[in-house]
């Protein structure tokens, strides 16, 4: 296939085109940037089989030649960047979308949209199975991302059935791994980063909302068997071993042997209480379960995040 990455230079995309390119598919990543980095893609410049564009996918997206795959990644991803970027997250959702799903039909191509267990919000059912409505806050900080997403959804459904697109939507849980951005705000790098630097963990809240956190390979594994299904409806990928953010930031101090301990801080506002995906229709549509246990994914992560902060010290430069 001739496969499209919107977001093919963030954390997921990347990993993605990885992947792609691993089962000898053509990738075109495209990216604007303002979250991803050409760090991510940077090993595989020289490949004849990858090319990139930068680009902002919420203007018209061009593409010459044929496409048989969009994979359409493009967003800010972490609560720090969409309150800092309210505007573009959700031109992305919405306008990026309908630009990405208008390539999709002018090419003939199925469509992958990332979607996201945010669509959920603050959830009243637990775990979360796929056909819960949510429970979202239109015009809190975090509006700009959940709504974008639920936007997108309606709208990829709307392609699928008024002009016949092959659509699928995966709805993405917590995952982790390397190529997260250190600085990014969310709770992996910020714990692991305030451990390598032997300070104290900052907890939101008294620790005690949940998460459930899948390890970036597993992650890319269900959205390629998703890609390959003849599923439409949204499916949630995520690994459903869930715990509290207390008792993570323990276990982290823990294997990093840091004795900074907990600094507790204020909750965000609208942080959701608990998290945790229901996997049976992945298990059973796409055969797919996570296989990466928390220990041995934290410990390739920690050991990336410590050689990144590394090479970012020494070069003197600031986080
Ligand atoms: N969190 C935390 N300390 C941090 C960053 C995040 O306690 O330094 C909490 C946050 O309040 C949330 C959870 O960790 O309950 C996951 O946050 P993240 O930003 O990673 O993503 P979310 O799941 O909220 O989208």
């Amino acid at each position: 296939m001739r496969v499209l990455v919107t977001g093919g230079a963030g954390f997921l995309g990347s990993h993605l085109c990885d992947r792609l390119l691993r089962e000898s598919h053509d990738v075109i990543a495209m990216d604007n940037l303002i979250t991803g980095s050409v760090d991510n893609i940077a090993h595989l410049a020289g490949n004849p089989h990858f090319h990139f564009i930068h680009h902002d996918v919420t203007n018209y997206i061009y593409i010459k030649g044929d496409l048989d795959a969009i994979l359409h990644f493009a967003s800010p991803a972490s609560p720090i960047d969409y309150l800092e970027l309210p505007i573009q997250t959700l031109k992305v959702g919405s306008l990026g979308t309908h630009n990405a799903l208008g390539l999709a039909m002018a090419k003939g191509a199925r469509l992958l949209l990332a979607s996201t267990s945010e669509v959920y919000g603050d959830p009243q059912v637990h775990p979360q199975t796929e056909d819960y409505w949510g429970h979202v806050n239109p015009i809190g900080p975090r509006g700009v991302y959940d709504e974008a997403k639920r936007f997108a959804e309606a709208m990829v459904m709307a392609y699928h059935r008024a002009h016949g697109v092959e659509t699928r939507i995966v709805r993405i849980f917590n995952t982790y791994g390397p190529r997260m951005r250190i600085n990014d705000g969310r709770v992996v790098p910020n714990f692991i980063r305030q451990a390598l630097r032997g300070n104290p963990l900052t907890v939101y809240g008294d620790g005690s909302q949940t998460r459930s956190f899948c390890y970036v390979s597993d992650l890319v594994d269900g959205i390629y068997r998703l890609l390959l299904s003849n599923e439409v409806e949204p499916t949630n990928i995520g690994n459903p071993a869930e715990m509290t953010i207390l008792d993570f930031a323990r276990s982290i101090n823990a294997i990093t042997d840091n004795p900074g301990g907990i600094d507790y801080r204020p909750l965000p506002v609208d942080d959701p209480k608990q998290r945790r995906p229901d996997i049976t229709k992945a298990e059973t549509v796409l055969g797919w379960s996570p296989q990466v246990a928390l220990d041995a994914g934290m410990e390739e992560t920690i050991a990336w995040f410590a050689e990144k902060l590394s090479v970012t010290e020494s070069a003197g430069r600031s986080l």
